[in-house]
């Protein structure tokens, strides 16, 4: 590694760059950051060449941040525009194991530091564009030629976002027409277990990868050409349940990637069994109780959701690679899909969207709920988003209704019960402290209701229930 100022390995992974020992910052949040890998002929590629249009790392002024665009050309015999996404997907773990150079996240939302220390090694970013280039030759062979450019003047860079987004929309609607049903096989992808050890990712084609970079089509040029690549095949198996998207050849995969800590996937699900999340979705779902409903947020949002809650926070709960029942990643294209959540009532459960996503994703929303979801516009709170929902009725609304009704009858129900029984215990295996009769009024009673929930309790506060005036 002698050739380049700075080291190079696998272990500078999980290094972040922080503001104080940032030099510059490259895209992410306050401004615009992209990458794109781009398959082309052998005779157009200068191999190992880095241009730069616009300021260069010298030019640069510290503690600023600036526009940021890398478009990598591959080629080789292999090499094939299915590729593209596959590649693309690993300037992640390349770039980061360059030290003192932070990436995050993908595609459009890049967000890029370069420390102090190597900013004082290096006065241009030509180097560090060679050493993600041998990264990549040495990692994935398939590459024999590539070139780079890096852009990082603003109105050069918005030029590039505009066309890669093209791009990526093209990419996305290849499996528009290909659903989970007309293939024998998905994909599975274990790139993310170097940071979340039992995530278990499966792309089918009506569900897209959680980073949103890796199709069904992505899968399969992946492990064509790597068959012993982070990409690999996973056999469908027998169909257990249509509805929540539950196979036999999905559980088993569940299982052995999970070390046994997961037993099935149910990949259209949000409750049961959902998909685990790793930490670099794109989106993540949050139930919102209080309304029966499902609200999303993605990284770009900055605010908070009704729930008090901001992106970082929840994406922090959710991510590691575990199913956590009541939140949820996905990858923005899952929107789109025919099968999105379909066993918790899809389209018709979701209750709350960041007005910018809402934009973003308008035509995968159902035409006569558009005006039912609401954004940080029209709701900013749980009290707020209630009166939302109940304004316009919105579909959940009908499930309150229902509920009340049934908690009315229910309530009745036991009423009786209690006065001539002793307590029940709600479900088996659940743990009750033991408790003092109460006395005093044949109306006192208490009442427990689950449904459709694993809750963890720490504390339970059992208090005596006020008679109806
Ligand atoms: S989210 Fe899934 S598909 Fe994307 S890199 Fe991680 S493991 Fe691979």
């Amino acid at each position: 590694m002698a050739d380049y100022p700075f080291e190079i390995s696998p272990m500078f992974e999980g290094e972040r760059v922080r503001k104080e020992g940032m030099f510059v910052e490259l895209g992410g949040p306050k401004s615009l950051g992209l990458e794109l890998v781009r398959a082309a002929d052998m005779d157009a590629i200068e191999d190992d060449k880095v241009t730069i249009v616009g300021p260069d790392l010298k030019d640069m002024e510290e503690g600023k941040t600036y526009p940021w665009a890398m478009i990598f050309n591959i080629g080789g015999e292999l090499v094939e525009q299915d590729l593209e996404s596959v590649v693309e997907r690993r300037v992640h773990d390349f770039i980061n194991y360059c030290q003192g150079i932070m990436h995050l996240n993908q595609r459009y939302d890049v967000w890029m530091r370069v420390s102090k220390d190597t900013a004082g090694k290096m006065d241009s970013f030509e180097p560090f564009g060679k050493a993600v280039m041998m990264l990549f030759k040495t990692e994935l062979p398939f590459i024999e030629k590539m070139q780079v450019t890096f852009y990082t003047e603003k109105a050069e860079v918005e030029k590039q976002m505009e066309l890669a987004k093209e791009i990526f929309k093209a990419r996305d609607a290849r499996t528009k027409d290909l659903h989970d049903e007309d293939v024998d096989v998905f994909y599975g992808c274990t790139l993310c277990q170097s940071f979340a050890p039992t995530n278990v990712c499966v792309v089918s084609p009506d569900r897209i990868s959680l980073c949103g970079a890796i199709n069904w089509f992505d899968g399969r040029a992946a492990a064509k050409v790597d068959p012993d690549g982070p990409q690999f095949e996973i056999a469908k198996g027998e169909l257990l349940d249509a509805v929540t998207g539950e196979y036999s050849g999905v559980n088993e995969i569940a299982m052995k990637l999970s070390s046994g800590e997961f037993s099935k996937i149910k990949l259209h699900s949000f409750f049961d069994c959902p998909h685990t999340s790793c930490g670099c979705f794109e989106v993540v779902g949050f139930y919102v109780p209080e309304v029966d409903g499902i609200g999303w947020v993605d990284r770009e949002y900055q605010g908070m959701s009704p729930n008090g809650i901001g992106f970082s926070t929840m994406a922090g709960q959710t991510g590691g690679g575990k199913q956590i029942v009541g939140f949820l990643g996905i990858g923005v294209n899952y929107f789109y899909s025919p099968k999105f959540i379909q066993a918790d009532g899809g389209w018709n459960r979701v209750v709350w969207l960041p007005s910018n996503l809402k934009a973003k994703i308008d035509e995968a929303i159902p035409a006569d709920l558009k005006d039912k979801i609401a954004t940080e516009n029209d709701a900013t709170d749980i009290e707020s988003l209630k009166a939302f929902l109940q304004e316009k009725k919105h579909p959940v609304v009908a499930t309150w209704v229902a509920a009340a009704e049934e908690e009315e009858e229910e309530e009745e129900e036991e009423e009786v019960a209690v006065a001539a029984s002793p307590m029940m215990m709600p479900a088996a295996g659940f743990q009750m402290p033991a408790m003092p009769m109460m006395s005093g009024g044949s109306g006192s009673g208490i009442k427990l209701t689950f449904k459709n929930a694993k809750i963890t309790i720490e504390k339970m506060i059992i208090s005596e229930k006020k008679e109806k005036k």
